[in-house]
């Protein structure tokens, strides 16, 4: 172990932006120590979030084409059923490589790997409560937290992870609920109600807000909404949870509209509580040596990732920005280049967005509505996958390309898609962006036929002229 030398970096957090940092910083040279408490590796996205959950759409969504779409393709079975525990193990056994894979990533690259709790105890000091018991101090000329986040709870509802769940035991139930009620439209929340719909279960999603996904560009968002309602999910925009019973068998949900009026009940078998997530830094001992956080409790830093503290740097899920793990990625890596005396960059404003429903809903850059605001003059290009040959060839054509550029020079400002790969196809947009190409330098590229990526090009042809297939 790695207690009795100094590190130049110690990471707190083994998630994909600890763990991340961590490998960046030992290729950097660095002597690296990473302490995680979880007893694997990869955080909230490998073992509870982006993989598990991607795992089961996938199941699901080949039992639901398997049920309802294999015969009109001329595939038939005499029938179709779910192996529940058969589904789950294949998730788990997907997870257990993963982590086991960054174990094995850290030995390549000499990171120590410490599995504990760890506490600040000085600006260069970690205690460590080891999970064999008894601790050990960790030190480091510059420690990096990444300590991610956690589920947020609402007020009077306990989760019990068995009928009222966090997305963690939405990962994990042992049965397919009848009627499952997912509160807060999220991704988190509409990617576990379309695993569990594709099961059977007859979702019902409560949302507060009047609308789901809030940073969704709000045409695409309203088509989004109309695909998830014909798989028959069903929505309670602008309501709110003001009381919930497990007394009797199932949950009872009190629920009334967001601006007050009548009460009423919905029952479930259970209820997932998906409503944000919330940085994670219990026990860690910030106000101990003087880490500053905002009101929300995210880690404030500047531009290098620089606490309050010099020395101390925080990243990912527990500072401000988007809490994605691509995000988190983005920042170790930052974050580990300032630290090596190198300049470190993220772009903010061009970190991708994806929903892994089906569509899939996939976006980069500026809504339209942000775009409104910012007062410049704009033009929209757009082109349904029901003119994609690809998409039709397949039968699978819900969707859209949906591109907004600037009206005087073409620039691309942002570009949202709806499509069953959207969360591939984006990253062609993205590339785009991070170049400041306009609208016509996607059109004017050759584009592969017949593909799903042909409708980028084409609604990039409508932007600033017209498409040919539509
Ligand atoms: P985390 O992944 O939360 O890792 C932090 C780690 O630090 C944890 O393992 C924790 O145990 C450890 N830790 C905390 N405190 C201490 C301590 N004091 N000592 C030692 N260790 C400590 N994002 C996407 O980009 N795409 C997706 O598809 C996606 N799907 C998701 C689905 C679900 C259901 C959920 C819940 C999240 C999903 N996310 C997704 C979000 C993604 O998981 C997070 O943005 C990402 O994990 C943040 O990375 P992080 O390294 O900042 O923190």
């Amino acid at each position: 172990s790695s207690g009795s030398e100094e590190n130049d970096v110690v990471v707190i957090g083994g998630g994909p932006g600890g763990y991340v940092a961590a490998i960046k910083a030992a290729q950097l040279g660095l002597k690296t120590t990473c302490i995680e408490k979880r007893g694997t590796l990869g955080g909230t996205c490998l073992n509870v979030g982006c993989i598990p959950s991607k795992a089961l759409l996938h199941s699901s969504h080949m039992y639901h084409e398997a049920k309802h779409s294999f015969a009109s393709h001329g595939v038939k079975f005499p029938s179709v059923e779910v192996d529940l525990p058969a589904m789950m193990a294949q998730k788990d056994k997907a997870v257990a490589n993963l982590t086991r894979g960054i174990e094995g990533l850290f030995k390549k690259n000499k990171v120590s790997y410490v599995k504990g709790y760890g506490k600040l105890i000085s600006p260069s000091e970690v205690s460590v409560d080891t999970l064999e018991g008894g601790s050990t101090i960790v030190k480091g000329k510059n420690i990096i937290i990444a300590t991610g986040s956690d589920v947020k709870s609402l007020p009077g509802i306990t989760i019990d992870e068995k009928k009222i769940v966090s997305s963690t035991g939405a990962l994990s139930l042992s049965e397919i609920p009848k009627k499952l009620i997912v509160i807060g439209a999220g991704y988190i929340g509409l990617e576990m109600g379309s695993v569990w719909g594709r099961l059977g279960s007859e979702v019902t999603v409560v949302e507060f807000a009047p609308d789901i996904v809030p940073s969704m560009d709000a045409e695409v968002r309203k088509q989004f909404q109309r695909a998830l309602e014909k798989q028959k999910m069903k929505f309670m925009l602008k309501t709110k949870v003001v009381g919930v019973d497990t007394s009797g068998e199932g949950v009872k949900l009190t629920v009334e509209p967001s601006s007050g009026g009548e009460q009423s009940t919905l029952e479930a078998d259970v209820v997932l509580v998906s409503a944000g997530r919330v940085p994670f830094t219990a026990g860690l001992g910030l106000e101990k040596i003087g880490v500053e956080t905002d009101k929300v409790g995210r880690i404030t830093v500047d531009k290098r990732f620089t606490t309050s503290v010099p020395g101390v740097y925080a990243i990912g899920d527990v500072i401000p920005g988007p809490m994605l793990a691509h995000k988190a990625e983005e920042d170790g890596v930052a974050c580990v280049e300032f630290i090596a005396g190198k300049e470190g960059h993220v772009d903010y404003d061009l970190v991708p967005g994806v929903v892994y429903t089906h569509p899939e809903v996939a976006s980069v850059g500026k809504t339209e509505e942000q775009v409104k605001a910012l007062g410049v003059d704009y033009r929209v290009g757009k082109f349904p996958f029901l003119a994609n040959s690809r998409a039709k060839a397949i039968d699978d054509a819900e969707g859209v390309v949906k591109i907004l550029a600037e009206k005087e020079t073409d620039k691309i400002l942002g570009v949202h898609i709806m499509a069953p790969n959207a969360g591939e196809l984006i990253h062609e947009a993205v590339l785009a962006l991070q170049y400041g190409a306009s609208s016509e330098d996607i059109a004017r590229t050759c584009h592969a036929h017949p593909t799903m990526s042909e409708a980028l090009k084409e609604a990039a042809m409508a932007t600033y002229d017209k498409p040919i297939h539509i």
